[in-house]
């Protein structure tokens, strides 16, 4: 009997305001000097009272609005109880029955497979609370020291409906957000340093029922939110088949030896005493009338720019990749900026094989110049090929005036140089060589000054013809084509 998991995410984000979400604080998640960012309000001084970031309301909102969120035109805050040294207040605000966001959903469009990039993940609401402060465990494990410059940042929870059934499914909701994310400049959502934190929460069932669901907690990597599901599920169908009862439980996750392992019981949420914050009004957030809310979300709606699964779609068609290529570019924006202005200077000339063109400016940018630009350490901002002449090289290459080889070393003197492709190309004398007329001088000077490889070729060793063409290749400085000499070798050697 085959047992089928269901899979929710809940996902928080360290928002990227200049100040926390109810004090003056600076929000710098870079800050190292500890303790530095806080104040009476996010350390919980007695008669401190919270004052709302409107910037914070404001980007969540944008979230939903790209989500296809329903933004309720009435909010508020609530306080959520519990005790923890890095929660000072000893509860913390969030938000409970009327969060910022209900609904909505993302598209797993980073995938590679057509049936699972049109599956939409359905959200079932995003709010705003805030973040707690740092727990710092000494070497010896005696003492723990406490770092509040986080306590009180603000922080978005995103919570899914559980509708995926598979590692990857949650992996690619996951990267897909941390894009949406970036792209909307809410929040830099790098999981490693824990501005975007996942928890998957999983069950096992043979029908259509709901199983005994299992949290896991703690990771900080998309890899981790894969490989745990994918563990977990292997773990519970083996308890299953064993007719062992699943406990509702929260689970860690072990990185190094790739398994979960038990933590605590689960708490429900009438463990935290959930009430309005008496110190924060409800909001009135939009309203359909004018402009009496606090948001006018059709201003909200005209500054989001172009969603990462809208630029996908419209890259793929307009420059005919793959969805692995446009996935490339989706990922990083400096490099989709230069090769669109390639692009534009393909667009400016008479091309005869633009697709041609463009197929090879993608090879050329993804693996040549990055290659190049990560062993040099070279930045976007301090490169000096210009897109116009990276595009006159690809043109050279692509009307066949330049082989791949030389394509390679030029490349490779205007990363270092700069300058324009041709020039280099005309002062160095590596322009495509492939007419007889100039190949056969080399040739006869080759085979005269080869006796011995030239007996060995005519007992028939294959590799004597190789060593002929790489030294006229060598002559050449690889402007010749490989395969017009080998042609050529045997026509005199026959
Ligand atoms: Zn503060």
């Amino acid at each position: 009997m085959e047992f089928k998991p269901t899979i929710g995410l809940e996902v928080h984000a360290e928002l990227k305001t200049k100040t926390k979400m109810f004090c003056n604080c600076l929000n710098n998640p870079e800050e190292e000097i500890v303790n530095k960012n806080i104040c009476p309000v996010c350390l919980a001084h007695p008669g401190t009272l919270p004052v709302i970031n409107k910037k914070a309301l404001e980007q969540v909102i944008k979230v939903g609005l790209a989500l296809n969120s329903e933004i309720p035109e009435y909010s508020k805050f609530d306080r959520k109880n519990y005790f923890y040294p890095d929660l000072p207040k000893g509860y913390q605000i969030s938000q409970y029955d009327m969060p910022l966001c209900k609904g909505g959903e993302l598209p797993l469009f980073l995938s590679n497979d057509l049936k699972e990039v049109k599956k939409k993940i359905k959200i079932t609401r995003v709010h705003l609370e805030e973040d707690t402060g740092k727990l710092i465990h000494s070497g010896n494990g005696k003492s723990t020291l406490i770092d509040f410059n986080r306590a009180g940042v603000p922080l978005m929870e995103l919570v899914t409906e559980p509708v995926m059934h598979t590692g990857k499914e949650a992996r690619l909701f996951a990267q897909g957000l941390q894009l949406l994310l970036r792209t909307l400049g809410i929040s830099e959502a790098n999981m490693e340093k824990g501005q975007m934190r996942c928890e998957v929460n999983i069950s096992l069932a043979k029908d259509e029922k709901l199983g005994t669901k299992v949290e896991i907690k703690n990771l900080n990597s998309f890899k981790a939110v894969e490989k745990s599901i994918d563990f977990e599920i292997q773990r519970q169908t083996e308890a299953l088949e064993k007719e062992e009862k699943i406990t509702q439980e929260t689970r860690g996750w072990d990185a190094e030896k790739e398994i979960t392992y038990s933590q605590r019981l689960k708490e429900e949420a009438q463990d935290y005493r959930y009430f309005p914050e008496p110190d924060l009004p409800r909001l009135h957030i939009h309203s359909k009338e004018e402009s009496d809310g606090l948001f006018n979300l059709e201003e909200i709606k005209k500054q989001i720019a172009e969603l990462p699964w809208q630029k996908k779609e419209r890259i793929k068609t307009g420059f005919n990749l793959s969805s692995e290529e446009a996935n490339q570019f989706i990922q990083d924006e400096k490099l989709m900026i230069f090769f669109e202005q390639v692009v534009e200077e393909f667009n400016s000339i008479k091309l005869e094989n633009r697709k041609k063109a463009i197929s090879l400016a993608y090879n050329y940018l993804t693996s040549d110049l990055k290659g190049l630009m990560e062993s040099e350490s070279i930045i976007w901002e301090k490169l000096k090929i210009t897109p116009q002449n990276f595009a006159q090289l690809i043109i050279l290459l692509s009307n066949d005036k330049i082989s791949s080889r030389v394509g390679k070393d030029i490349l490779a003197e205007m990363v270092e140089e700069g300058g324009k492709p041709e020039e280099i190309m005309k002062i160095k004398g590596l322009e495509k060589i492939s007419g007889e007329s100039q190949l056969e001088p080399i040739i006869f000077e080759i085979i005269k000054n080869n006796p011995k490889t030239i007996e060995d070729y005519k007992k028939g060793k294959e590799n004597a013809l190789q060593f002929l063409v790489g030294q006229a290749m060598a002559k050449t400085r690889g402007a010749a084509d490989p395969k017009s000499l080998e042609e050529l070798f045997k026509k005199q050697l026959s």
